[in-house]
């Protein structure tokens, strides 16, 4: 789709505002990570070990997940500067701007996105 100048500099300011506060909530996951990982080991009991070591993987585990948003964002802050933003990656067809309003990431068409889950099984991808 094409984009005004003033559309792509709202876009690129709503993502970069994204990234900068998942940045900190990675770094503050990390520590938490940290934290409870030395809890683990200064734990009185296994249990308690177990459970700190639990807390310090989710931790991990939503860093990590918070990570992949943010290479999605540097994806599109790149296909912006392209002025290949938009555009579905399977088919190569303007992606619906309601789509892309809703779903800034969004790396497909709304059909090749259906398609692409309904090829893996039904699960569902959030982006
Ligand atoms: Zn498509």
């Amino acid at each position: 789709m094409a984009f005004t100048h003033e559309e792509q500099a709202a876009l690129l300011a709503g993502l970069r505002a994204r990234a900068r506060r998942l940045r900190g909530e990675v770094a503050g996951k990390l520590v938490d990570a940290a934290e409870d990982a030395q809890d683990g080991r200064g734990g009185h009991d296994s249990g308690e070990q177990s459970f700190a070591l639990a807390e310090s993987g989710l931790d991990l585990a939503e860093a990590s997940r918070d990570l992949h948003e943010l290479q999605a964002i540097d994806r599109a802050v790149l296909a912006i500067g392209a002025g290949t933003y938009g555009s579905c990656e399977r088919c190569g067809e303007p992606i619906e701007p309601q789509r892309l309003m809703a779903q800034p990431l969004a790396l497909r068409c709304l059909d090749c996105q259906v398609r692409a889950e309904r090829e893996q099984g039904g699960h569902t991808h959030r982006l």
